[in-house]
């Protein structure tokens, strides 16, 4: 289906199932976690069955939301759902082997993100690429369908749109999502308490490991891109887990003059992955990675590559410097 479908098009789906497996992308950030739950705990609600999946599970620093105990790890065995849905995912593969099992029985297919590279594998598909969040199509889906929005889903929708525009910072954050979130404060958000548990929880170990980041930390090109990298020693000797890292990319991103920010860390598999942002709009993040076979967003997207550390790092430096105002663009 190449059109976006409408909402109520969508819960036109809603309305003829009634068991659903709700999934997103691995290494899941507040976005994917808070949407999955947002629309997850809605649609159980409004009285189906629905699982929640995820290939890495809940992080930790996420499971302050409510009944985010109720995202798993994808059974062994396929679920008998009728419809899948995938939230926040630029790619179908990025949902993960084990999610994509356990949803291989589902009838539809339902996709519903914000990355404009999403190349549209539902049956059907809703892909809002001005949309800052996938959290608030979510809102507006849930709103417009009169489905229920309980505390949760109230709690899940904020988290996952605070997450995604930096605090409501980014260029991405417009006047409907500071509406948006006027709206959950009255219907009962406390906003102090959920911005103190989502940003000043964090465990000691991320502090040191912002510490050993910025022993790496390096600048190039003239200065505008700046760097830092993640080996697996280090990972290893701080005991860390995936989510730690999770927004430490802002930090350099925020450094005066830096146009582009990269962050490449070591995983377990050899993989390489990399993070990218980008503070000009001429330097469509997005459209780089994808030399690599990743994606995303034009200012903020990244890649799974091969390694070794040193040659992924030169590749992808290379691709960025060629990107920059000046050099032919
Ligand atoms: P991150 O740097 O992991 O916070 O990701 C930045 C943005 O790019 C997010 O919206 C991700 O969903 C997207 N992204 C990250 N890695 C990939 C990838 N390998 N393929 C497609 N999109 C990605
Ligand atoms: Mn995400
Ligand atoms: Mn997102």
């Amino acid at each position: 289906m190449p059109e976006n479908a409408t909402y109520q098009q969508i819960g036109e789906i809603f309305a003829r199932y009634d068991s659903f497996v709700i999934m997103s992308h691995v290494r899941p950030d507040g976005d994917a976690i808070g949407s999955q739950l947002a629309l997850g705990l809605a649609l159980e609600a409004a009285g189906n069955k629905v699982r929640m999946i995820n290939d890495d599970g809940l992080p930790d620093n996420l499971a302050f939301l409510p009944s985010s105990e109720r995202i798993e790890l994808p059974p062994a065995e396929p679920l008998d759902v009728e419809v899948a849905i995938a939230l926040d995912t630029a790619t179908k593969p990025r949902l993960g082997e084990a999610s994509l099992h356990a949803a291989s029985k589902a009838k539809v297919w339902i996709n519903i993100d914000h990355h404009k590279s999403n190349p549209r594998y539902g049956d059907v598909n809703h892909i809002d690429s001005s949309s800052p969040a996938t959290g608030e199509i979510l809102y507006k889906l849930i709103t417009a369908l009169n489905l229920p929005l309980t505390p949760a889903t109230r709690d899940a929708i904020y988290v996952a749109v605070s997450t995604d525009t930096g605090s409501f910072q980014y260029p991405s954050t417009t006047a409907d999502t500071y509406l948006m979130a006027a709206d959950l404060i009255r219907r009962g958000l406390d906003v102090g308490r959920i911005n103190s548990l989502t940003y000043d929880s964090h465990p000691y170990r991320r502090i040191q490991l912002t510490r050993a980041l910025l022993n790496t930390l390096e600048l190039t090109g003239g200065n505008h891109i700046a760097h830092w990298e993640l080996t697996m020693a280090t990972r290893d000797e701080l005991g860390l887990k995936p989510e730690d890292s999770e927004g430490l990319i802002d930090m350099i991103r925020a450094i005066e003059g830096v146009t582009v920010a990269l962050f490449f860390e070591e995983l377990s598999d050899g993989k390489i992955r990399v993070s990218m942002r980008s503070k000009d709009p001429k330097v469509d993040a997005s459209e780089v990675c994808s030399q690599f076979g990743g994606g995303g967003h034009a200012l903020a997207a990244g890649i799974r590559m091969a390694g070794p550390m040193a040659e992924a790092k030169q590749r992808v430096l290379a691709a960025v410097q060629a990107a920059m105002p000046g050099n032919g663009n």
